[in-house]
């Protein structure tokens, strides 16, 4: 008889932790059946969430089989899914732009209402989903270690809480950097707090800068290809110690460079 009411409680405590957590996921999640045919690009769009967040919300481990009738939980308050917009260029194909933004070409042929993938007109702008965008290497070709976050921070040397626009990553001066992304180079010279820097401007309206440089190896107007050593890291400009500042800009705005990049 001891055990009878230890069992039922245990049993409600069940009941109200699987309750409780219901309310949860309802407050933060809301439902979609997968439609015959549907991608999960299309419910992203649908929803206007970042793919990778529907991927991880439902645990999903292949995009590709996803199955018809099956519940998916889509994430609220997600992030509105951003886009870019290319411009299709003399010998571009479908194939060869979804691959390198690193997205499913037949996404980008339903997003885009492409009618034919092999008649694609030179000059016609293509909408990719910008939560997908990579194709960013690292500036310094040492283990990355960072010295100080992107965002708001006292600043190290006026102590005034500032943005801090891009990432530092510690380097000895004389550390050679290299182009993120090929490019062509819009800025070479002395600015201000940066110091020496270099500007790269990559296509789909990213920048690249490069920051507090001991040498620039690299003239306004030339393009790069990735990997290309465009300078030397130094300490030049309002700077505490040798390092390199490290920008990432989509349309002027700076983006977190950890979300291109990965620094363990
Ligand atoms: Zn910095």
């Amino acid at each position: 008889m001891k055990r009878r009411p230890i069992h039922t409680f245990t049993f409600i405590a069940v009941l109200l932790v699987e309750t409780l957590s219901g309310i949860a996921f309802a407050a933060g999640f809301q439902q979609h059946m997968i439609q015959k045919g549907e991608t999960l690009s299309e419910i992203a769009q649908k929803y206007k969430v970042p793919l990778k967040s529907i991927i991880q919300a439902n645990s999903i481990k292949s995009v590709h089989r996803i199955q018809t009738g099956k519940t998916l939980r889509i994430p609220k308050d997600a992030f509105v899914i951003k886009e870019i917009m290319y411009q299709v260029r003399p010998g571009d194909t479908l194939i060869g732009i979804a691959n390198r933004h690193n997205v499913d070409w037949k996404d980008l042929q339903r997003l885009n209402r492409i009618s034919s993938p092999r008649s694609l007109q030179i000059g016609t702008e293509i909408r990719i989903p910008h939560d997908t965008v990579s194709g960013f290497g690292d500036p310094l070709r040492i283990p990355l270690v960072l010295t100080s976050k992107y965002g708001y921070r006292p600043h190290p040397v006026t102590g005034r809480y500032r943005m801090h626009e891009g990432i530092d990553l510690r380097a000895a001066i004389g550390t050679r950097v290299y182009a993120s992304k090929g490019g062509r180079v819009i800025f070479a010279g002395r600015k201000g707090g940066y110091g020496k820097l270099v500007g790269i401007e990559h296509e789909d309206n990213f920048t690249t800068w490069y920051g507090h440089l001991s040498r620039i190896r690299v003239k306004v107007g030339q393009i790069v290809s990735q990997g290309k050593v465009i300078g030397l890291s130094g300490n030049t400009g309002i700077s505490t110690g040798p390092h390199l500042h490290f920008e990432i800009r989509y349309k002027g705005r700076s983006e977190k460079p950890t979300k291109y990049i990965t620094i363990p």
